[in-house]
């Protein structure tokens, strides 16, 4: 109820002015719009055609689980293929620049999709499309879902200034105010700043460390390298100019985009250090980038092999930087997809040690050996990104063995996130649809998941009260509609 405290009395006669027909208080049209909502469960089975045409009307705040290479659709990426006059390999039907004389054809995106056959295969490959509605050949689900970025990564940073706007006018169609999207790593390559012999040294130095102290002591030192040297800040000081260029023109009355940087957890320790490093100095000296993530399948060998360490260096740099956000993949995680001893401990130590502000995912919890610690810690210092269609998808957690029931019970603070919209053909709308159908939470809670999400976000405190007052006018319009249109259903 706190976003009640900021309804101020002034626009709540400013839109008894302006209302047509004024014959309710907004309060009395939020509990039509609350008991609209609950005739979506008097049939035996939810009803979804409703749930939907609610939920894409419904302001639904921020996105703050958003991959920007995932968020896109394989169609996009096609369209942009073919803009540079690239290829697809017909065998593996990866992208190629020109024509080879391999006895597999490479092959136009017109010829691509004048072949329906070819076309779908490779939409099953690209994304998570068909995965589940018809039989034919396919690899593990978590393998299909990140090896799709194995496939697009050629182009998808090729025209990063026209996804932002494509992902800003889809957001808007759904009534979404803000994205806060894990755009990039920096793109400072270690082996630029470090000879072969050294790498090789300081990853075992990293790895061999077994305290906080050791781990700070090294990065102490590599920092310092990284510091002196002239290109590295040039290659900060150039990744935050270009974003800033493509941001020009993406924020608006209805719309706010930040990003974050990320590093990722299946690299070697010295590259993870290097990202999150430089991501920390780049969200530094830009107010657009607001935060560092780690990000990568977290049951990846040296994912789970360097866990503590990448928690540890999250713990250093908080340290160093504090004004720098981080929001951490942990818990992505379930029974039988990694050994019993590495569900124990990875939300535990994403507080603990890396202090992040956010979990994503989270779906380990009832794993982890000090859960209910855990619970308590994070219902009053961090809140929890829940994508329920990324989790039913990789790690086939669904309805009361995902751990949303415990969250919510316990008061943790949640929001509901995408992940990657265009890998697995979803929507921010979608994302609530399951929810409801799901766990059929209150309309007052819905709207606190909503007004969390901005309130959790890494957005300055300014643009916090920006976008809140924003969110507030939505409301009241949709709130106002669904009243009128409770009206007209029989
Ligand atoms: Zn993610």
């Amino acid at each position: 109820m706190r976003y009640l405290k900021h309804l101020s009395l002034l626009l709540l006669l400013s839109i008894y002015v302006e209302c047509a027909t004024p014959t309710l208080p907004q309060s009395n049209h939020e509990s039509a719009t609350a008991m609209l909502y609950e005739r979506s469960f008097e049939t035996k089975e939810p009803n979804i055609a409703m749930l939907n045409l609610f939920f894409t009307q419904m302001p639904k705040g921020g996105d703050l689980h958003h991959h920007y290479s995932g968020s896109l659709y394989a169609e996009t990426y096609l369209e942009w293929v073919k803009n540079k006059n690239w290829l697809i390999d017909t065998c593996s039907f990866k992208i190629v620049k020109t024509k080879s004389n391999a006895s597999c054809k490479q092959i136009s995106v017109d010829e691509l999709i004048a072949n329906d056959t070819l076309y779908r295969q490779l939409l099953t490959l690209w994304s998570d499309k068909d995965f589940n509605n018809h039989s034919h050949d396919q690899l593990p689900p978590d393998s299909n879902f990140f090896n799709t970025f194995i496939y697009f990564s050629p182009i998808s940073d090729q025209y990063m200034d026209i996804g932002l706007n494509l992902i800003k006018e889809r957001a808007l169609s759904e009534n979404v105010s803000y994205i806060e999207s894990m755009l990039a790593r920096v793109g400072v390559n270690s082996t630029e700043f470090f000879n072969a012999e050294e790498v090789t040294k300081l990853n075992n130095e990293l790895r061999n460390t077994t305290s906080q102290e050791e781990v700070n002591a090294l990065l102490e030192r590599i920092s310092t390298v990284f510091s002196n040297a002239q290109a590295f800040n040039e290659k900060i000081n150039n990744f935050v100019k270009e974003l800033e260029q493509k941001h020009q023109g993406i924020d608006n009355e209805s719309f706010t985009m930040r990003y974050q940087t990320y590093a990722v957890r299946v690299l070697n320790p010295l590259q993870v250090y290097t990202d999150l490093f430089s991501g920390y100095l780049a969200a530094l000296n830009s107010p657009v980038i607001v935060g560092v993530n780690i990000v990568a399948p977290e049951n990846n060998t040296v994912a789970i092999n360097d866990y503590t360490l990448h928690m540890r260096m999250f713990h250093y740099l908080a340290n160093k930087y504090p004004k720098v956000h981080r929001s951490l993949h942990a818990g992505e995680l379930t029974l039988g997809m990694v050994e019993p001893k590495e569900l124990l401990f990875h939300i535990t130590q994403a507080r603990d040690i890396g202090r992040a502000e956010r979990i994503g995912h989270g779906v380990d919890l009832p794993y982890e050996k000090e859960s209910l610690r855990v619970l308590e810690d994070l219902k009053h210092h961090a809140a929890i990104e829940i994508n329920l269609t990324s989790n039913q998808f990789i790690l086939g957690v669904t309805g009361n063995a995902h751990p949303y029931p415990i969250y919510a019970a316990y008061g943790v603070p949640l929001v509901i996130s995408t992940d990657d919209s265009g890998v697995s053909r979803n929507n921010l709308t979608h994302e609530y649809i399951l929810l409801a159908s799901r766990y059929h939470p209150s309309y007052m809670t819905l709207k606190t998941y909503v007004y969390n999400s901005i309130d959790y976000s890494f957005l300055s405190p300014e643009d916090k009260i920006k976008v809140r007052a924003q969110l507030d006018k939505k409301f009241m319009v949709f709130e106002r509609e669904m009243s009128a249109l409770a009206k007209h259903l029989k």
